[in-house]
């Protein structure tokens, strides 16, 4: 099954607008207590084992802010 190794969120550009929880099927986000440059408070990936790597979020984030890194491939796995 496919994981994400993590979740990079550029502070700089997240508005906190949480599309990227909202589109997200398997409730990875969670509003989190980071706030952003711009003083908006920042998704966290509180379940990142739960992530299947669909890239919804990355596609629906309006300000192209949130890029997902997913785990390289283990020899014998898949
Ligand atoms: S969709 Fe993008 S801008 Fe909106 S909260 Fe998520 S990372 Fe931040
Ligand atoms: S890649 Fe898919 S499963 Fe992972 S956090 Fe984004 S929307 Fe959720």
């Amino acid at each position: 099954m496919k994981g994400a190794e993590r979740i990079e969120i550029d502070r700089r550009y997240c508005k906190g607008c949480m599309l990227c929880q909202y589109v997200c099927k398997y409730e990875v986000f969670e509003v989190g207590q980071e706030r952003s440059a711009l003083d908006y408070l920042m998704p966290r990936a509180a379940k990142l084992e739960n992530c299947r790597v669909c890239r919804l979020c990355e596609s629906h984030c309006p300000d192209m802010a949130l890029v997902v890194v997913a785990k390289k491939k283990g020899k014998g796995k898949e």
